[in-house]
């Protein structure tokens, strides 16, 4: 077994155990993700509609190893996040505060904009389809989940009284009473790279900016780390031209290069028209 496969695999059964301690007892999984668990450990997915497997690369970026005072304090943040209750709405009606997932040590991180139903179920960041979405972008890169760290700026899932279904935006009110733990996270993971998914990432990263479409693609800076302004994958769904999805991966082609991560010409190529 390969040491990226083994650590994917360590941190699946840790992500499970922490799922069933907090009292999930079924999780959704994506046909796709069950068709690659049954192939051997050496494969792993492509992109978006590029169905090839290749050989699993030892993973591009060498996790740095944790202090204990590190790992202490991360584990603290997490233990008051998910107490929280600044948000009385929220904390009525959340099922699980989505904290976050992926390594403390992680030198890219993804924000998004908060948890959706899937998220709010399960705890985890980015596990609806917009988040199998960003699972596969992150493949795309040569990259897993436990690789990378990823979160939201808000920690519960936005309130939908007297709606069956659907998602809202975060208002200012709940972006900035929910900041603080984002920040708290980002100051401990110290990522070399943030890449912020939509406008809401943007916006609560940075403050009022001129637009994601403006934005997208120019780094930024947060407290001195370079951040990437991307679409959100959700808008890729909503929008499937390829153009999009080029956009996007031309933004993860600029963050490979920032962090020194090898680019084949296949990946150079992604979502370029034949
Ligand atoms: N959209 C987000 O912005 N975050 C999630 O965790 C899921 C969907």
């Amino acid at each position: 077994m390969s040491d990226a496969y083994g650590r994917l695999l360590d941190a699946t059964i840790q992500h499970l155990e922490n799922l069933k301690s907090r009292g999930v007892r079924n999780v959704t999984v994506a046909p796709e993700t069950l068709s690659e668990l049954r192939q051997s450990p050496k494969k792993i997915s492509s992109p978006d509609q590029m169905s090839k497997t290749e050989t699993a690369p030892q993973s591009p970026m060498p996790a740095k190893q944790s202090p204990p005072e590190k790992t202490t304090a991360f584990a603290e943040l997490q233990k008051r996040a998910l107490v929280c209750v600044k948000c009385p709405h929220l904390a009525s009606s959340r099922q699980h505060v989505v904290f976050g997932v992926g390594s403390i040590d992680a030198s890219l991180m993804f924000v998004g904009e908060a948890p959706g139903a899937d998220e709010d179920e399960q705890g985890e960041p980015f596990v609806g389809r917009a988040g199998q979405l960003l699972t596969k972008i992150i493949q795309a890169a040569g990259l897993s989940r436990a690789d990378v760290y990823i979160a939201n700026i808000l920690k519960c899932r936005p309130d939908t009284p007297g709606q069956s279904a659907g998602n809202r935006k975060p208002t200012p009110d709940e972006m900035a009473t929910c900041i603080p733990y984002l920040h708290e996270q980002i100051d401990l993971i110290r990522p070399r790279v943030i890449v912020a998914l939509g406008a809401t990432a943007v916006d609560g990263l940075l403050g009022k900016t001129p637009g994601i479409t403006k934005l997208r693609g120019n780094w930024q800076t947060y407290r001195g780390t370079p951040l990437m302004p991307t679409y959100h994958p959700a808008y890729l769904l909503r929008n499937q031209a390829m153009s999009e999805k080029r956009k996007v991966w031309e933004d993860m082609l600029a963050v490979m290069a920032k962090l020194g991560m090898p680019v084949s010409e296949k990946q150079r190529n992604y979502f370029l028209k034949a």
